[in-house]
């Protein structure tokens, strides 16, 4: 086999300040766009940030049209409701305002009213075709109303495969927004655990990209362009992953205890996307592979500041629940690199012994669950170990994260991590 010997490095252009929403007008027009799909979900769709966003559109002479109907954590139902809305609607441009759902949907919704093809062709395999997005998409503005998923710089949109219970989603370079505005004051309303799941997610992102297996581990694509958007740890995107640690680190908790405290926000809602640039190109790994089963299998979980119309897990509680379990067992591949992730938590790591790498980080990730009311563990979400084979079946399908561990993982292993991630204290 031949191991890759390049790397790529993408993102979107940004635009971060408070208040920045206000241009999103001048910013659409500067892209060419004249008809315009709004895309948030019901939750916001009155919300002060979606009413900036339209007055500022129609102020530049742009026509803007409401979608309100995403769902929260996407179904293939819930996407192909936009993407008949976007089809109908004959837009040339596309803003997304809310969390990752509102974007991912948008991403879904240009993508299939652009290149109409089946459902499935474009969904990562082994569930879709995998079929490469045939050129470029309408312009799309990102207005993140979380500072989590970072899907305003990367070219992921994940929801729920409904008749499998499944999550699975689209990955191309082509579904990156062309702009994410970062407005620290659209975040300012987040529930606590909105602020607690999205920022938890932004710190699994930044650790995972950051131990995830190096890009010239993984095999050579047979073209260049079959190299995957995740492509495994390097240079670059380990400066964005470890800076990223760093801030949400330093901020999480003040971020979400106090939300008028404007410096824990704004940094939180730049890590995001700082975070969202390391991994939209060296991918995540294990916690996220590990996390769709948990979320798609959910019996009857709601958490709170959620909708409670279904049956719930957060995307980031569910990645986070998985964290502590797997780097403890991802250590023995890099143990300096997992030190080192530690460290930019802010632990004392002098001295510390390589076996114990593993529980050091581990510790350092369940003492901020433990401050911000997460479960503890998958216990506390309604799993027991009964369900850890069909959480494996859930996780085996999701090839290309799980390919990014950095340490090959086998069916009994994920079970193993599974078992240990069912409490942690
Ligand atoms: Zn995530």
């Amino acid at each position: 086999m031949q191991f890759e010997t390049a790397f790529t490095m993408d993102t979107s252009s940004i635009k971060y300040g408070p208040g920045a929403t206000r241009e999103v007008g001048h910013d659409m027009r500067q892209l060419g766009a004249r008809r315009v799909m709004v895309v948030t979900d019901p939750r916001l769709a009155h919300s002060e940030p979606v009413e900036i966003t339209l007055a500022s559109l129609r102020e530049q002479g742009i026509d803007a049209v409401l979608f309100d109907q995403v769902r929260v954590e996407p179904t293939d139902l819930s996407f192909k409701e936009a993407i008949r809305f976007a089809t109908e609607g004959r837009f040339d441009g596309f803003v997304a305002v809310g969390g990752g759902s509102s974007i991912d949907t948008m991403k879904a919704a240009n993508l299939y009213s652009t290149y109409p093809a089946d459902f499935l062709a474009y969904v990562n395999p082994p569930i879709g075709e995998g079929r490469p997005v045939p050129g470029p998409l309408k312009p799309m503005i990102a207005i993140p109303t979380t500072a989590g998923t970072g899907s305003e710089t990367t070219g992921v949109a994940i929801f729920d495969l409904t008749e499998m219970h499944a999550k699975t989603g689209i990955r191309h370079r082509a579904l990156r927004p062309h702009l994410g505005i970062l407005d620290p004051e659209n975040t300012r309303t987040m529930p606590r655990m909105v602020a607690a799941c999205s920022g938890l997610d932004v710190l699994s992102h930044a650790l995972e990209s950051f131990t995830a297996l190096p890009y010239h581990r993984r095999p050579a694509p047979e073209r260049p362009e079959l190299r995957p958007a995740y492509q495994g740890a390097n240079p670059i995107s380990d400066i964005w992953a470890a800076q990223a640690i760093r801030m949400v680190s330093a901020h999480i908790v003040r971020a979400v205890e106090d939300p008028n405290d404007d410096e824990a926000r704004s940094q939180m809602i730049l890590a995001a996307a700082m975070a969202g640039v390391g991994f939209g190109n060296a991918g995540v790994h294990l916690p996220h592979g590990m996390s769709y089963p948990v979320s798609g299998m959910v019996r009857d979980y709601v958490a709170d500041g959620y909708p409670s119309d279904h049956p719930l897990v957060p995307h980031g509680m569910s990645v986070i629940l998985n964290a502590p379990a797997v780097f403890r067992w991802t250590a023995s591949a890099d143990p300096a690199r997992h030190l080192q992730a530690a460290e930019l938590m802010g632990v004392d790591v002098r001295g510390a012994a390589p076996e114990d790498a593993g529980t050091i980080l581990a510790d350092a990730i369940i003492r901020i669950m433990q401050r911000l009311g997460i479960p503890n563990g998958l216990g506390a979400i309604g799993y027991t170990p009964a369900d850890v084979d069909a959480l494996v079946a859930g996780t085996l399908p999701q090839r290309a994260v799980v390919g990014l561990s950095p340490r090959p993982v086998s069916p009994d292993d994920l079970r193993a991590i599974f078992l240990d991630a069912m409490r942690y204290w």
